[in-house]
């Protein structure tokens, strides 16, 4: 078995952006054999690239190949064609402040498969473009209790490409109501919340941060962990805990953390009939560890946990 083993993806090299041939009886087209991930490419003030964390992705991409069945890049390997390809990319990296240059590992069945066995040839590809923020203000988020993200036994906790095929409804007909992004709740008792299509959630209330507690149906988010580490930096108690939806009508704030929405503050949640609104804007604490989280992506902050990464 291939499963989760370290191979050499070999034949590495840059090409301009341009569609790819593959075979219609691929791995990924046919059964979603394939993974994801997501970094972000920050500009410095003077000029310089910054990585946030980039070993972190390997490390998932590793576990989620392992799931898989998949065999995955070294940590090295994924770490240092993710730097050329940004090294390549430079000229696209935004200015400070304007956005980011945001980078796009996957691991592929590209090779043809009639039945569900891991595709003969596994490929390792990194596309990037740049990006700008995305959230422009606080959001409004929907709970959904009739479609779930992810199951328990399936593969929530992994970055898998069909992870986000349960979603595509639930959010559309979110948005055509108004909302932003809707918060799954668990599949089997719906009593507590798990995260939202493609971030994870957090509750403020007082001195106390609370989060839903990793198990087999959240993604473990990278930005997660480090608004944590950084939350206790600032002294506040950090809970990773099972939350019921009901916690959700008596907190100060709630704020979602991922690679694409940063940190992204919630103005309000609503589930049935009922609305709740939260404290978003300059005296926040999801302000306070954007601040200090941004600061260190972007290198105007001094990077004390060692989590940035130069490109060159
Ligand atoms: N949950 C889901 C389902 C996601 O797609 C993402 C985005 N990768 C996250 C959480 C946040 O993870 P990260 O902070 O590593 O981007």
């Amino acid at each position: 078995t291939k499963c989760g083993k370290e191979e050499n993806f070999t034949n590495g090299n840059i090409i301009p952006y341009a569609n790819i041939a593959i075979s219609p009886f691929a791995g990924i087209l046919n059964y979603g054999q394939g993974l994801l991930e997501s970094l972000k490419a920050y500009r410095r003030d003077d000029g310089r690239v910054l990585l946030f964390r980039p070993e972190q992705n390997a490390q998932r991409m590793q576990i989620g190949a392992e799931r898989l069945c998949m065999p995955s890049p070294s940590i090295e390997h994924f770490v240092e064609a993710v730097k050329q390809t940004v090294l390549a990319n430079k000229h696209w990296v935004p200015p400070p402040g304007k956005g980011s240059l945001y980078v796009r590992p996957l691991l592929i069945g590209s090779g043809p498969v009639l039945s569900l066995v891991t595709a003969p040839e596994i490929s390792f590809l990194i596309h990037a473009c740049p990006v700008g923020n995305y959230h422009k203000g606080p959001i409004n988020l929907l709970v959904e209790d009739k479609t779930h993200r992810a199951t328990p036994g399936g593969t929530g906790d992994i970055k898998t490409i069909t992870n986000y095929s349960p979603v595509y409804k639930a959010i559309a007909q979110a948005k055509a109501r108004g909302f932003s992004d809707v918060l799954f709740l668990d599949a089997v008792t719906k009593k507590y919340i798990e995260e939202v299509s493609s971030c994870n959630i957090f509750i403020v209330k007082g001195n106390v941060i609370s989060t839903p507690a990793i198990c087999g149906t959240i993604l473990p988010g990278i930005t997660r962990k480090s608004i944590i580490e950084i939350a206790l930096g600032f002294g506040y108690q950090v809970e990773e805990r099972v939350i019921p939806l009901k916690d959700l009508f008596d907190v100060d704030e709630v704020f979602c953390t991922g690679t694409a929405v940063v940190v992204s503050p919630v103005a309000s949640i609503t589930y049935g009939d009922k609305r709740v609104e939260y404290k978003t804007g300059a005296e926040t604490v999801s302000k306070k560890l954007y601040d200090m989280l941004t600061g260190i992506q972007t290198g105007r902050i001094e990077d004390k946990m060692g989590w940035t990464v130069e490109i060159d």
